[in-house]
């Protein structure tokens, strides 16, 4: 074993092997069986394939040197408007019914829209795209994990993901495993209909691996409850009795199989976290000073249940820029803004009323009691924790905070609650939305808020027990098989209840030989 680590540690660091420090760190701290982290070490199946697309005719707005050799150019008249659909990077899916009626004056591919600008017209192709699912553990339920749409996707992220999910399932206690997959693609560049198409084509390639009882993808960054119903709806096509296998996808809308709370539960769960360690400090939550970075759904969320409990959101930051307000933002004009509004494409808070932009380096140094990355990996480094502000760091996104950043953090006695209890909420009701799959249930948000905020405060305590070794037992939980004797960090004391939790299986399960 100390060879084959030795091995391993000369490899260049990648962002699993990064991972993987803590893992190693937290089966040392338990004395892991051999076998058992061998097992753990790699994923079960790592799935690289690839899904093509057929590409639509598109407008590309000139450049400003190239429009200047254009200048003369009629305006084209096209009564079908609506036939150029608009897409978040600028530019426009050309449909053919665009050119029905239309007048239109065409130089070198190039034609002026009017009140739009001169674009090139491109002819549309087939595109291939890389795909993804990697399948980390089964050993205590089905693989579970989310579909992530993005332009910098990789295996070895998403190998980081699936195992990220293996510790979070057995954290929040669910009879899952752990995957994650997507494509690699700016969803930006592309259509509805086309994002459609892959999705579809995505599900097709994986219908043997996937299943209620197999395999259970989720939304993540970029895919939502749309996406969700054509994975559903492209797996069950064909079966004799579609709705048995419902519970194939979670995160679905309530009005075909999803769960209520579903859409704001990883956001919730956030707060549940925050509403304990503020309860352990006797920090008064009414009227804290909040930083979310990200405001889709686990941000906007977090943020929207923070404002109702009378906190200051005082600035957020996304993909597009920042905002900032002192005296707190109006959170549910904000979420208006943001994903109610059709014109916002890229649905940033940039241009949001009321609110002052500012640039990200600012906006981690501003005062603030209560920071929640929930946007993308890596975002909290040395420079932004050598800066920040606030009392607690909790990670709504999955590994915000690097190494070095956490090391930072810690000297500088900023507390962190680390993603895989922060951000177990959403998972936490997808396995609520697949019992009442099975069960042919519709829960209230009620009962479902009532499970998860019980479930996500009993863990919670359980890992902060194990961080600060103080073995107990109270009516709703018990901590005292997890304490392991020492003090330890929260990222290490999460690692530490996933992997006892995991190990048990092997250890009374035995091995299939
Ligand atoms: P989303 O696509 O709904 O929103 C992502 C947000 O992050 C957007 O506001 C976007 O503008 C912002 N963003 C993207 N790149 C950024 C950058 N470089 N700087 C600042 N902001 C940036 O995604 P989501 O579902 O809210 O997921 C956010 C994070 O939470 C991800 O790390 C995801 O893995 C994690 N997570 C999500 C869920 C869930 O249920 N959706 C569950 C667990 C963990």
């Amino acid at each position: 074993m100390r060879v084959m680590r030795k091995e391993a540690s000369s490899k260049k660091s990648t962002i699993y092997t990064e991972h993987l420090e803590t893992f190693n760190r937290a089966a040392d701290l338990i004395g892991m069986h051999p076998r058992v982290r061998l097992e753990l070490e790699e994923p079960d199946f790592e799935h690289i394939f690839y899904v093509s697309l057929d590409v639509r005719d598109r407008l590309v707005p000139l450049d400003e040197d190239e429009a200047a050799r254009f200048k003369d150019l009629p305006a084209s008249s096209m009564k079908a408007g609506d036939a150029l659909e608009p897409l978040a990077n600028g530019d426009f899916v050309l449909h053919r019914r665009a050119l029905l009626n239309a007048d239109i004056t065409v130089r070198e591919g190039v034609i002026r829209i009017p009140k739009r600008g001169l674009f090139r017209m491109v002819k549309g192709e087939p595109r291939k795209f890389k795909a993804y699912r990697i399948q980390h553990n089964q050993v205590r339920g089905p693989y579970k994990g989310g579909i992530r749409f993005h332009k910098d996707v990789s295996l070895d992220l998403f190998k980081t993901l699936a195992a990220e999910m293996t510790w979070k399932t057995a954290i929040a206690d669910i009879p899952f495993g752990g995957a994650k997959g997507g494509i690699r693609i700016d969803p930006q560049a592309y259509s509805k209909e086309e994002i459609e198409h892959l999705t579809l084509r995505y599900m097709y390639k994986l219908k043997n691996l996937m299943g209620p009882f197999l395999d259970i993808p989720a939304p993540d960054v970029n895919t939502n409850a749309q996406i969700m119903a054509m994975m559903m709806r492209q797996f069950t096509d064909g079966q004799r009795m579609p709705h048995a296998f419902r519970g194939v996808v979670t995160g679905k809308d309530v009005r075909i199989g999803g769960s209520e709370g579903r859409l704001k539960a990883t956001g919730q769960g956030v707060v549940y976290c925050i509403q304990e360690w503020a309860r352990d400090r006797e920090f008064q939550l009414r009227g804290a000073r909040v930083l979310v970075q990200g405001f889709g759904n686990v941000g906007s969320a977090a943020a929207e249940i923070l404002h109702d409990m009378g906190a200051k959101i005082v600035a957020v930051n996304d993909a597009n820029g920042t905002i900032h307000r002192d005296e707190g933002l109006d959170v549910p004009a904000l979420v208006e803004y943001v994903h109610q509004n059709p014109e916002n494409l890229k649905k940033t808070v940039l241009g949001f009323p009321g609110a002052a932009a500012i640039s990200k380096d600012d906006f981690w140094k501003l005062d603030a009691d209560v920071a929640i990355p929930a946007a993308l990996g890596g975002e909290i480094d040395g420079n932004v924790a050598e800066t920040l502000r606030a009392k607690v760091v909790v990670e709504g996104a999955n590994g915000p905070t690097t190494p070095d950043g956490e090391r930072i953090l810690a000297a500088r006695k900023i507390d962190l609650i680390p993603d895989i209890i922060a951000n177990a909420g959403g998972v936490t009701v997808s396995y609520y939305e697949w019992l009442q799959n099975q069960r042919m249930e519709h829960w209230t948000e009620q009962e479902v808020n009532t499970r998860l905020e019980r479930a996500i405060k009993s863990n919670f305590a359980i890992i902060r027990d194990i961080s600060r070794n103080r073995p107990t037992k109270t009516a709703l939980y018990d901590s005292r098989p997890y304490c392991i004797g020492k003090e330890i960090d929260m990222r290490a004391a999460a690692m530490v209840l996933a992997l006892k939790r995991i190990e048990a299986h092997y250890l009374l399960e035995g091995f299939s030989q």
